[in-house]
Order: C-alpha cells, then sequence, then structure tokens
C-alpha cells in the first residue's frame, strides 16, 4: 500500500518504520522544518537546550524492550540527574514513586527522532490542511511556506493522522466517523524558559518539581549525559498558568518566568542567555481509553500520546510509541 502519515513526531516514525518493514511505501508529512515534534531541542549560541521532553521512562514490558534497544545502539543514555521537590524554597528529594530509570537521548532529544527518521521519506515544511476522499483512496490539502494556494498529495490507499488530538479532530471530522469516537481530549500549552549562565549556581538538584509557582519543572540541562559543559537550565510553567498566558508577550513571559526561577531556586545569579518557546499542544490533559482508532474499510487511522495505551496516564513518549506501534500492527 502507498500510506501516508501525518507529522513527524515520535509516534509517525515509529508508525512509518513499522510499515516500511512490511513492505508498504511511506509518505510522510511534517508541518515543522524538523522532525522529532515535541522531542525538541533548541540550538543556540550557547549549544543545545532540550526545551521539551525532559526525559522518558520505560514501565510496559515493550517499550522497555525499545528503549534497551535505543541504549544498545548508543542513542539513549540513562540520565542520573538528583531530583528533588521545591516548596517555598526548601527542596526535599522526590520519591522513587517512578520505579524506572529516566532516559534521555544523546547528544539531545531532538536526536532521536533525527536517527528514527533515517531512511523514511519525509516532507518538512507541508502542513496538511485537509483530508479528502478520491474514489477509495484519499488526498491531502497541503501548505507548504513557499506556494501560496495549497498543494494536493496523493492518491494514498491509507492516511495516518498522527497529530495532537486537537488538529487530529479538525482533519478527521468531514471525511471520517473515527471523529465522533474521540472525546474532548485536549493538549494544553506549555511555556519554556531556556536559561544559560556563566556562573554555577549553587543549588545541589538537578532537576525540581516546584509548588506553588508558576514553574512547575527546572532542569540543569547539562547535568544530561554527554551535552556541553555548562550551567544551562530548562523551566516549564504549569498548563494553567501557560493558558492563561498563551497569548502574551513572549518578552513579559520571560520576565515572569525568570522571576518565577529566581525565587524557586533562591539563586541572584542573572543568566547570560534567556529566551522562551511556546509549545502550543503539550501535554494530555485526559487520555483517550484504548491503544489508537483504525478504520480498516477506509484506511484511516489515528494514534498518539493522547492514547491511554494501557498505561495510567497520558502524555508521555511511552504512549506515543505504544499508541503507534498499536496502530501499525492493525494497518498492516
Ligand atoms: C514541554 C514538554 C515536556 C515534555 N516532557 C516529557 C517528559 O519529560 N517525558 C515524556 O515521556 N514526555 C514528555 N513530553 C511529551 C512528549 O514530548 C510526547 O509524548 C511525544 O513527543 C509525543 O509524540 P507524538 O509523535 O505523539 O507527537 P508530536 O511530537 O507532537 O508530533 C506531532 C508532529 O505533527 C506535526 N504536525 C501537527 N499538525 C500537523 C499538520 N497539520 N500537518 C503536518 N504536520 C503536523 C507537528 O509539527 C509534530 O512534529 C513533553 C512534551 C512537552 C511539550
Amino acid at each position: 500500500m502507498h500510506i501516508t502519515l501525518i507529522g513527524a513526531g515520535l509516534a509517525r516514525l515509529i508508525c512509518a518504520q513499522r510499515l516500511q518493514a512490511q513492505g508498504h511505501s511511506i509518505v510522510v508529512y511534517e508541518r515543522d522544518s524538523h522532525v522529532g515534534g515535541r522531542m525538541g531541542t533548541r540550538q543556540t549560541e550557547l549549544g543545545g537546550f532540550d526545551h521539551g521532553t525532559q526525559y522518558f521512562t520505560a514501565s510496559s514490558e515493550r517499550f522497555r524492550k525499545e528503549a534497551a534497544r535505543w541504549e544498545k545502539a548508543g542513542w539513549v543514555l540513562p540520565w542520573q540527574g538528583r531530583l528533588v521537590t521545591l516548596e517555598n524554597g526548601i527542596a526535599k528529594p522526590a520519591g522513587r514513586s517512578d520505579r524506572h530509570r529516566r532516559f534521555v537521548a544523546v547528544p539531545g532529544m531532538a536526536a532521536l527522532g533525527e536517527r528514527l527518521a533515517q531512511g523514511i521519506d519525509v516532507r518538512a515544511g507541508q502542513n496538511v490542511r485537509r483530508i479528502e476522499r478520491y474514489g477509495e483512496q484519499w488526498l491531502l490539502a497541503v501548505q507548504s511556506e513557499t506556494v501560496p494556494i495549497d498543494a494536493s498529495a496523493g492518491p494514498f490507499d491509507a492516511v495516518i493522522a498522527a497529530v495532537p488530538a486537537d488538529i487530529a479532530r479538525l482533519l478527521l471530522q468531514p471525511v471520517s466517523p473515527l471523529a465522533d469516537r474521540m472525546g474532548q481530549e485536549h493538549l494544553a500549552p506549555c511555556w519554556a524558559l531556556i536559561l544559560g549562565f556563566e556562573q554555577a549556581l549553587e543549588v545541589d538538584y538537578d532537576g525540581a518539581w516546584i509548588k506553588g509557582s508558576r514553574l512547575k519543572w527546572i532542569a540543569r540541562d547539562t547535568s544530561k549525559p554527554m551535552r556541553r559543559p555548562g550551567e544551562h537550565w530548562v523551566g516549564h510553567a504549569s498548563p494553567e498558568w501557560s493558558e492563561e498566558h498563551l497569548h502574551d508577550d513572549p518578552e513579559r513571559v520571560k520576565e515572569k518566568l525568570l522571576r518565577a526561577f529566581h525565587e524557586a531556586t533562591g539563586s541572584p545569579v542573572q543568566p547570560v542567555f534567556a529566551d522562551v518557546h511556546c509549545w502550543r499542544h503539550a501535554q494530555a490533559t485526559s487520555t483517550l481509553p484504548g491503544d489508537c482508532l483504525w478504520d480498516a474499510r477506509a484506511r484511516i487511522g489515528v494514534c498518539g500520546d493522547w492514547f491511554s495505551a494501557g498505561l495510567d496516564g497520558g502524555g508521555r513518549m511511552e504512549n506515543a510509541w505504544l499508541s503507534a506501534s498499536a496502530l501499525a500492527d492493525l494497518a498492516e
């Protein structure tokens, strides 16, 4: 079959790899200029910052095996950072409620997406605006930055939309009853703060969940394996705060988050580099039960990290991987 996948995040790349290995011909359309989606690494003059996914864990047997394979290939390494919870400036060791090792891709999270995309036909900078029926097949209406009108791509025998729930709903609604089986799953935004310091911060932890702050998480990016040396930090604002300040001026957001960073760490040291990034669709606030949705007759499907895929909760790389693997098995 000639299959198209929309989006080149973790879920699509896994699905694309599997289906290609089964002999199908695959074309992936990706809106951004790069692959990997939310597994992002922002390149700056100081080096890379993992401003999206921080690390991943593997609780299911299948994903544990995949993580072991990636580790053996040298694509990921365990992160042994000291993690705490911070409340009113007091750090307490984070409980080991997550019994699983934390992994990071090396030399940055984005590298995993680049590796998984090898050998796959990814058309970057192509925003899919509509899915259209073409007899028994499918066409995509695709917009690129360089061409002012939508181009038609296809026909394809099957289409897999593996995009955040809010986008999947819009794409599927006009063409497939699968849209009615989706609930109100929504991915909340996240403002990310990126900070580079010349001087070491006097804190004895590498990552912290923060209580009572607009920042819910901070991490010393340079404590992860195979990063450039330096004092680089990333912070994530809470979903509630990010939603409320979604359309704010980035400079104002930077000021506010930097203040929250100083309050949380108690460190007065000023950064030599500071920036923010808004992840419009960051973390699933609720999950759809099941692994994925697939209409075998019409050959259209959807997968992503907003499916529970047998896990407690969603919005993690493991959900995306399990969901994509399940859809690849069905679409075979
Ligand atoms: C700030 C942040 C922190 C996170 N921290 C963690 C963590 O610590 N641990 C963890 O396990 N997970 C974390 N996650 C979640 C993790 O990143 C995701 O679960 C995983 O990357 C999801 O992969 P995906 O392929 O399902 O979606 P995505 O990575 O979102 O991929 C979707 C892709 O589709 C593309 N796309 C969307 N619409 C279109 C369109 N119309 N046409 C073409 N392309 C389109 C997008 O550009 C994107 O590349 C975090 C996410 C964020 C944002």
